[in-house]
């Protein structure tokens, strides 16, 4: 078969039972309800890549180790990938917008949109974009790109090492959809990640980790409609601290739970932020190694503020002035 025949797909294949075929570490984490995963992209061009192989490549782009990719092609490939992935059935719809266990470089969304003078990513349909145990080489930009489809990111790792000004993933400023991050890893020396700008449905960062050594930001992120913000069991390990600063959470029964979370760094800071609903911020038994600042936030909630079983720990002392 040749290499220019796009009928023959990916080799690859993730298996519950083997994590090391997506990067995982216990098959506990393992998150699909089937227990493996077949790749449906085609297998990369040769033209694509930046040697010479002995062999017919047998892997798409999205399983090819980023440093034999031209640069630009993965990028310019996810997007098109996206946009055309819902040309035949509703179950390859589905499945073209799957990439378990990919191992992406710097994947620039929003640089291989502007080559289309676009800036949404989407399909006709509402199937999930999946990044699930993924891991991100370079980071993953997508500055004010709308995501017209869910986007889950379950146990991926987003390692921006040598990108200092790489963003993670901001996510468009008017994603319709809920966005899930349970158990990702966010790793790195980026100055700052920045989630903000942005407004959500929903958003679950269960079980997910912070470390880097610049800042977290979720800074005026917006919030609203009924979904619920889990922050539960998250560890922020942030050198320049982590701010959510004039975020505004507007929502219904729950409005943001840090159940359990922890802060460790430099200052977490809340100020300005508003709370506005019928549920309970929750802080249930977070811990917080760090200075945490709630000046001028505005919890505007019939629920209340629970900070029970929280543990401050911080050298510099918590300031709830304005509250
Ligand atoms: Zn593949």
């Amino acid at each position: 078969m040749s290499t220019n025949d796009s009928t023959k797909t990916c080799a690859y294949t993730a298996t519950k039972t083997e994590p090391e075929t997506w990067h995982g570490e216990s098959r506990s984490e393992w998150n699909r309800s089937a227990s493996t995963w077949d790749c449906p992209h085609p297998v990369a061009k040769q033209s694509q890549l930046t040697a010479e192989m002995n062999s017919e490549p047998e892997y798409c782009l999205f399983h090819t180790h980023p440093e034999k990719i031209k640069d630009g092609v993965e990028s310019r490939a996810f997007v098109t990938t996206i946009q055309q992935s819902d040309v035949e059935s509703d179950a390859v719809a589905r499945r073209k917008k799957q990439f378990i266990g990919a191992t992406f470089g710097y994947l620039e969304i929003d640089a291989a949109l502007k080559e289309q003078d676009e800036h949404r990513l989407g399909a006709d349909d509402d199937y999930p974009i999946v990044f699930d145990h993924a891991v991100f080489k370079g980071g993953l930009s997508a500055q004010d790109v709308v995501f017209q489809q869910p986007i889950r990111a379950c146990y991926t790792q987003f390692d921006c090492i040598d990108r200092s000004e790489s963003h993670i993933p901001d996510l468009g400023v008017r994603n319709k959809y809920a966005v899930d991050f349970n158990g990702a890893e966010f790793a790195g020396r980026y100055h700052k990640a920045y989630v903000g700008g942005a407004t959500y449905e929903a958003v679950n960062f269960r079980h997910a980790e912070f470390t880097n050594d610049g800042t977290v930001r979720f800074g005026g992120a917006a919030v609203t409609a009924d979904g619920q913000v889990r922050f539960d069991g998250v560890t922020f390990r942030t050198d320049g601290g982590v701010s959510f600063a004039a975020t505004r959470f507007q929502n219904g029964e729950y409005i943001v739970t840090f159940r359990g979370s922890s802060f460790t760094g430099d200052t977490v800071s809340f100020s300005n932020s508003e709370f506005h609903g019928s549920g309970t911020t929750e802080f249930t038994g977070t811990t917080f190694n760090t200075h945490v600042r709630f000046t001028d936030a505005e919890f505007n909630t019939t629920g209340g503020v629970s900070f029970i079983s929280c543990r401050f720990r911080g050298n510099a002392g918590t300031t709830l002035r304005g509250a």
